[in-house]
């Protein structure tokens, strides 16, 4: 990570809210984040307001810009909500109150499963607000970054790295530290490189990855 992140300029009524999710935010995330840095970036390299657990999702997660990290961001709170989430689908506000739970967990559930499932869909309907970085209006844009390969045109890199990851159940945080190292002009490269060591150990695979700097 470089040290030219930026700051964003936070609206009054948002100074203490996560951007991903409108939650309290004790930290900051910075975009690009190390798993990004292979990837040509569509906008300056900023930090936004996070709560822990996006950031934490945040960190693990790969893009061009800020609002592709952010889209997995809301997936991966998705996936880690399903189940309160569910109560929204299940249940009507007044069902559940009105629900004859008694006793127990099921008296909790009734009584706040509705206010959980409000806070979990919440977090993922939030859209953050416009971002401005020294008065500069940050768009969400993709234009230019075609990534053409094997003659088929991906939205940008980091689709042809999906793909490619489905496709060949490659790790994908493997493949992005090759990409890295060699660039995207020997894409091909990478791809063979990370199918030769599907399934190695985090150990080993940080020994190739040394050689591979090494030779490159
Ligand atoms: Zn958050």
């Amino acid at each position: 990570m470089n040290n030219n992140h930026q700051a964003t300029d936070v609206p009054f009524h948002f100074r203490h809210c996560c951007w991903f999710c409108n939650e309290p935010a004790a930290e900051t995330f910075a975009f690009p984040n190390r798993q990004s840095i292979g990837l040509e970036s569509s906008h300056p390299a900023i930090f936004v307001a996070s709560c822990q657990e996006c950031k934490r999702f945040a960190n693990q997660v790969y893009g061009h810009s800020i609002w592709q990290c952010r889209e997995k961001v809301k997936k991966a709170l998705i996936k880690r909500y399903q189940k309160d989430l569910a109560i929204g689908k299940n249940w009507t506000k007044e069902e559940l109150a009105n629900s004859e739970f008694s006793g127990g967990n099921f008296e909790g559930f009734a009584k706040s499963g509705w206010f959980i499932y409000e806070v979990a869909r919440d977090r993922v309907n939030f859209a953050g607000w416009p971002l401005h970085c020294n008065g500069q209006e940050i768009s969400d844009s993709s234009d230019g970054l075609e990534f053409i390969f094997d003659g088929v045109t991906y939205a940008d890199l980091s689709s042809a790295i999906e793909f490619y990851v489905k496709t060949y159940y490659l790790e994908a945080d493997f493949l992005l530290k090759i990409i890295n190292i060699v660039g995207e002009d020997r894409f091909a490269d990478a791809i063979r490189f990370a199918r030769l060591y599907i399934g190695y150990s985090r150990a080993a695979q940080n020994e190739l990855l040394g050689d591979l700097k090494l030779r490159n």
